[in-house]
């Protein structure tokens, strides 16, 4: 099968790679229907975040159960799911209380970007449908693997509530299904914080209600201005860099809440500061597995279209074009075709 390969700071490959094999009586063998590159792909892609050795890469997938282990019970050979990046048993105390990527037996889903996938511990990690979904309905399920779960967990760790006023830090895919998950869950006001046209466009489509330009201690300023001085209620941080989560805390009014699902890179917090600023913080890898029975039903009923966000579509043989096309922010999510 083809898949692709990490080999170090802007080098990934399209290669032949074995067929993935049934390992664990859990696992189950998936035969994607799209797959996709993330913005956190870019960290190893950048030479940020350091690759030991040729990888097999990506996390984020769909597709058509092909094999099933022995004891899998919830899903059957020929129908279409969707799992998440962190395969969980669902049935331990963090899974039941909802945080599945902490899972005691979580095991990092790897090498989806391929044209087939094991799953393991298929039974508390994949979702099945009912039924087949149409063609058009695969580039949302997609998203709901992370994206959209992430964008989601970012609205529900912020605390976003009917009426609220809202702040998404970062315009990548996962910040702007932030404004869609807060949108979803009612916000009122929504403030986007993006200085590129495609992707405020998209914000506005989502929901975004007002557009900041300004970064930094600026971009504070202004949402301050845009709340009577007081600060928005929720705050989503998807970026992950330490300007982005102290423009997120700055941006927050005393007693709000800011969550951060961009994977850190050099954030660093000052206890003092964060003591006198009064503000709740809930962050971490999004347990996409709570939420994604809620997002599959939303966008088989065609309440919500995430995959809006995939702007560009290739086959997974140009998965390095793929890659550029994100990391030069030409693309603000590629859809790859296995
Ligand atoms: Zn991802
Ligand atoms: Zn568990």
């Amino acid at each position: 099968m083809r898949g692709a390969v990490i080999y170090g700071a802007h080098d990934v490959r399209a290669e032949e790679l074995p067929m993935p094999k049934i390992l664990e009586p859990t696992d189950v063998i998936l035969r994607l229907s799209a797959t996709c590159v993330c913005g956190s792909d870019l960290w190893p892609f950048r030479g940020i975040a350091k690759i030991e050795r040729p990888t097999p890469f990506g996390h984020e997938y769909c597709g058509i159960v092909e094999e099933v282990g022995r004891d899998v019970r919830s899903v059957k050979r020929g129908q279409f799911a969707v799992g998440s990046f962190f395969a969980s048993d669902n049935t331990c105390p963090h899974c039941k209380l909802g945080y599945q990527t902490s899972c005691a037996h979580r095991q990092l889903v790897g090498g989806a970007q391929a044209q087939y996938l094991r799953v393991p511990l298929a039974d508390g990690t994949l979702v099945a449908t009912a039924e087949m979904p149409s063609k058009d309905h695969i580039p949302s399920l997609l998203a709901a693997s992370d994206v959209l779960g992430t964008g989601w967990f970012a609205a529900d760790a912020a605390n976003v509530k009917p009426g609220a006023t809202v702040a998404v830090v970062g315009d990548g895919a996962v910040g702007l299904l932030g404004v869609l998950s807060a949108k979803q869950l009612g916000a009122e006001r929504i403030i986007a914080m993006s200085r590129h046209d495609a992707r405020q466009k998209l914000a506005r489509e989502f929901g975004a209600t007002d557009i900041v330009t300004e970064r930094g201690d600026d971009g504070v300023a202004r949402i301050k201005e845009l709340t009577k001085g007081i600060g928005a209620d929720s705050v989503l941080e998807c970026v992950g860099t330490n300007e982005s989560m102290h423009q997120a805390i700055g941006a927050c009014r005393p007693g709000g809440y800011v969550s951060y699902v961009g994977v850190p890179h050099g954030v660093t917090l000052e206890g003092a500061d964060l003591f006198f600023r009064h503000v709740h913080l809930h962050g971490g890898p999004a347990p996409v597995r709570r939420y994604l029975p809620t997002l599959i039903d939303l966008i088989l009923k065609d309440r919500i279209q995430p995959g809006k966000v995939f702007d560009t579509t290739m086959p997974l043989d140009r998965v390095a074009d793929a890659y550029r096309a994100m990391d030069e922010r030409r693309a603000i999510k590629v859809l790859l075709q296995p």
